[in-house]
């Protein structure tokens, strides 16, 4: 199947992903529908049957990079995951990158930086985390941080998180120019639904141990974390590593929509199966006598 087959656009994608959720220089983060679906007129059902077909689609996609990668090819596909608590980000790691062979996945989450890290440059960790070619990177926080939950407390002074703007654009025009794919995702709920959720994990003894006191603390800052939400989109969404804004209350959509951005930035690629570096009649010649 030629890979122009496989990314066909199903009709219940009104709009492409890719154009539906590209953050534009109108975005205003405080306006964001949560709840929204853009780009798709399915409901729940659709959208859960959907993720199946598409997830195969990307796990073929992902089997190609992979291939490709064994054969010397040195690109790469990095998905880089930024949202508030309880917006969803580990359940998109296991839905959407979970449809994907492991042995190609590079995944990293990024906490509070260890006193090792603290030692060195914010890139630093980014770095060493960086997918090798032919794996598909992700990202669960990342550099953004250094530049969200450092701004919003202050952890350095302004002058210095505001160079990073600047630094981080420079850093990923490099990343892709080397080959890798940047696919950004900010994933939105509203203050509400992380309310939700976050009663959600204090009711069940099995969410227990996803729930943070310090979580709710910091609902306390939800206008400058949107602040520097905002700064974030309006200063590093650039041509060569867009952010797409993906609305997370429904999380059947967004783990769809993110899927389709997947497959778009695989699709980009215009991978095919890596030739044989043997001669194939001459092995099943020698398969056949064996
Ligand atoms: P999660 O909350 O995603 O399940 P953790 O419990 O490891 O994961 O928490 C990650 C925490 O680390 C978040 O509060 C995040 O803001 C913080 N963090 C990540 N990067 C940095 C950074 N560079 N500086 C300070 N805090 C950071």
């Amino acid at each position: 199947m030629a890979t122009r087959d496989r990314t066909q656009q199903h009709p219940l994608w009104t709009t492409p992903a890719v154009e539906a959720l590209r953050a534009a220089p109108h975005t205003k983060v405080s306006e964001i529908d949560t709840k929204a679906t853009p780009g798709f007129a399915g409901n729940k059902t659709d959208g859960e049957y959907m993720l199946e077909e598409r997830g195969a689609v990307l796990s073929a996609l992902q089997e190609m990079l992979y291939a490709n990668g064994r054969s010397g090819d040195k690109r790469s596909v990095l998905l880089i995951l930024q949202g508030m608590d309880t917006a969803g980000k580990g359940g998109m790691v296991r839905h959407v990158i979970g449809q994907v062979d492991p042995q190609g996945v590079d995944h990293t989450a990024f906490g509070v930086p260890t006193p090792e890290e603290k030692r060195h440059h914010y890139l630093w960790r980014i770095n060493k985390a960086l997918p090798r070619g032919g794996q598909l990177g992700v990202f669960d926080r990342s550099h953004y941080e250094d530049v969200l939950v450092v701004r919003v407390h202050n952890l350095v002074p302004p002058e210095v998180w505001g160079g990073r703007y600047q630094e981080i654009n420079q850093f990923e025009r490099e990343l892709v120019y080397n080959g890798t794919t940047l696919v950004k995702v900010a994933m939105f709920v509203s203050l509400g639904e992380q309310k939700r959720r976050l009663a959600e994990r204090l009711a069940r003894r099995d969410k227990h141990w996803k729930y943070n006191p310090d979580d709710v603390t910091e609902r306390a800052l939800w206008p400058q974390y949107q602040e520097a939400y905002q700064a974030m989109l309006d200063r590093t969404s650039t041509d060569h590593a867009p952010w797409y804004v993906v609305p997370c209350d429904r999380k059947w959509y967004s783990r769809l929509a993110v899927t389709e951005l997947m497959i778009d930035a695989l699709s980009r690629l215009e991978l095919d199966w890596p030739s044989a570096e043997y001669d194939i009649e001459v092995e099943k010649q020698r398969l056949a006598r064996s």
